[in-house]
């Protein structure tokens, strides 16, 4: 009951913070802000403007990389509101691994003004963490994110579909496509789904190689959803 009292604890802590709106000093630059980041500093992040209609990497025209081409993933459209550099980098570390809820919120709060909805998905589905991660962490950031986005644009959120069942090392720490693609092989089990359900989203934090949201979406397809998409608030 510890472990899910801390869960719980974090985010009671993440909802007392949008009750009060306190006078603070931006993080990026210091001065007096009406919140975690002044207006001059959010103008200035790295916001992406062409990019990979797939997969969201960096692409001076419009159209699908090379490497999407070559090994189309199993997700039909990326959207990532941000470059993973200087100072998103930064800001994502301080939410994800120091417990900054308020940064956290301010980013979900950016992603859900600039997100681009055409059609509105049938559900968003957060990257699920494994339990023992959820447990160290005691939240988890892409559900944060996500809550935020739901509740703006009246989507549904579901958290129970999908389970990740491998306890993995991350991502970033290993070298080569290969490793990569074994460290999350069967990381997934997809669990009965709504008949109805036939658009998804997959929201993640970072999205680095895009093996771990290629992985969640090969189960899914697998399950029988026709298009899954990609929102992430970063992309490397
Ligand atoms: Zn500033
Ligand atoms: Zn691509």
């Amino acid at each position: 009951m510890v472990r899910v009292n801390k869960v719980l604890a974090t985010q009671a802590c993440l909802n007392q913070r949008a009750v009060f709106n306190l006078p603070q000093t931006c993080y990026l630059c210091g001065n007096s802000a009406s919140q975690a980041i002044c207006n001059a500093c959010l103008k200035d992040l790295p916001y992406k403007t062409s990019a990979c209609l797939n997969c969201a990497s960096t692409l001076d025209e419009v159209g699908i990389c090379p490497e999407c081409k070559q090994n189309p993933p199993a997700y039909t459209h990326t959207q990532a509101l941000f470059a993973y550099t200087y100072p998103i980098d930064k800001l994502i570390k301080l939410a994800k691994f120091h417990k900054n809820l308020t940064i956290l919120k301010l980013l979900a709060n950016l992603m859900a003004q600039h997100l681009t909805i055409e059609a509105s998905p049938d559900v968003l589905i957060p990257v699920p963490l494994h339990s023992k991660r959820l447990r160290q962490r005691g939240y988890n950031q892409s559900l944060e994110l996500a809550k935020i986005i739901a509740k703006q644009n009246g989507i549904p959120i579901n958290t129970r579909a999908c389970k990740r069942v491998k306890y993995t090392q991350a991502q970033t720490s290993l070298l080569n496509a290969q490793q990569r693609y074994e460290n999350l092989a069967n990381a997934f089990r997809i669990k009965k789904i709504p008949s109805n359900w036939q658009h998804i989203v997959l929201i993640d934090d970072v999205m680095t190689t895009g093996t771990t949201v290629n992985q969640l979406a090969l189960a899914f397809k697998a399950a029988g959803i026709s298009q899954i998409d990609v929102w992430c608030c970063a992309r490397a």
